[in-house]
């Protein structure tokens, strides 16, 4: 269980920002698995402790953080620094899933078309009435 699988979605991302935008200022290895840094905060910089053996005993004295087990976006930060191949690997998968996801939507695309294409006229003006009103229905319920 790596670190990076135990945080949020949302931290991932803000730690990789933090990475990219050199927010660790400095870093230290303090054993096998222990790293220790200063990550740029709002007013002043985070003690972070990052323990990728036991990635939960991670610390870091920013508010959303202090005193939980969170992966907040500065351990995050601190992780992709000391392991830039992760960062990587991590963009590399988020770019992956954008690309499927884009296929995804393509192929749902052209699947419409393909069923508005198999419609007579006829079915077509039943289908486009109905839509209408269910878009119609739609906004009035948002
Ligand atoms: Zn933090």
């Amino acid at each position: 269980m790596s670190l990076l699988s135990i945080a949020s979605n949302t931290s991932a991302w803000r730690g990789y920002e933090y990475y990219k935008e050199k927010k660790v200022i400095s870093w230290k290895q303090t054993s096998l698995s222990v790293f220790e840094g200063e990550v740029i905060g709002s007013d002043m910089p985070y003690h972070v402790i990052i323990d990728t053996e036991h990635p939960k005993k991670s610390t870091c004295d920013c508010p959303h953080a202090e005193g939980k087990r969170i992966i907040c976006k500065h351990k995050v930060a601190l992780f992709f620094t000391v392991f830039p191949e992760e960062a990587d690997k991590y963009m590399a998968e988020i770019e992956e899933y954008e690309r499927e996801e884009e296929k995804r939507e393509q192929e749902h695309y052209e699947q419409i078309v393909k069923y508005v294409k198999s419609l007579s006229k006829e079915e077509l003006r039943v289908a486009l009435i109905n839509a209408l009103v269910e878009a119609e229905e739609r906004s009035r319920y948002r």
